[in-house]
């Protein structure tokens, strides 16, 4: 290869596309490489949840949160495993990600209240609105380029073919107001 780049990244998951797109953004002359077949990693067959305290849309959900409840919840659980540093960078950086993300790429998210934290009892914790999950996005636009994605598993999308977001599962799953 005779090609010369600012940026290698290297996997084509949730981790790599967000590094290459916003260093592509930066003017880096940039290139992703991907070991298989499919683009996406295991960030496409997952659930698509992030955790972002203090998000921008939980004041409409009837929960509230501060940088040092969520700080104090990742301390509780992590300890000394991961620098203070680290921890506050992310509490303070997580909501600037998802609004970069929707500003310049359109790559939106939406709060998802009845997601409650792993530990909601642990001090910090909370019963909902830390989730957010991807907006649902028209497969069309992506062209053939769709075919190229790592397909989700067959038994997380209903008869095998029908993919639900976390909220859809949810009131499928609780058979709550409109399940059917
Ligand atoms: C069923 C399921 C549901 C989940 N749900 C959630 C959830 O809701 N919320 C959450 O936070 N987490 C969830 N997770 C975990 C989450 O999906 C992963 O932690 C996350 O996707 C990892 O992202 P990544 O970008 O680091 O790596 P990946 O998405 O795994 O991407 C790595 C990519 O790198 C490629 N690669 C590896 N080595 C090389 C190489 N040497 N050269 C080139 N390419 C390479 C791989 O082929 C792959 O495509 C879930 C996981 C599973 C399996």
């Amino acid at each position: 290869m005779d090609h010369q780049f600012d940026v290698i990244v290297a996997g084509s998951g949730a981790g790599g596309m967000t590094a290459a797109l916003c260093c592509a953004q930066l003017g880096l002359h940039t290139v992703l490489i991907e070991k298989s077949d499919r683009f996406g990693g295991t960030s496409a067959v997952s659930g698509g949840g992030i955790w972002i305290p203090c998000n921008d849309q939980m004041p409409g959900t009837g929960f509230s949160d501060s940088d040092a409840e969520a700080l104090t919840y990742l301390k509780h659980l992590i300890g000394d495993a991961v620098p203070q540093s680290k921890l506050e960078t992310y509490v303070r950086n997580a909501r600037e990600m998802v609004k970069h993300m929707a500003e310049q790429f359109d790559v939106r998210f939406r709060v998802v209240p009845k997601y409650p934290d792993y530990y909601p009892d642990k001090p910090g914790g909370k019963d909902g609105a830390r989730s957010m999950q991807p907006a649902i996005v028209d497969a069309a636009e992506l062209g053939e380029e769709f075919f190229r994605q790592r397909p989700a598993f067959a038994s997380t999308q209903v008869f095998g073919r029908i993919a639900m977001d976390q909220v859809e599962a949810h009131t499928l799953f609780a058979r709550s107001t409109g399940w059917i």
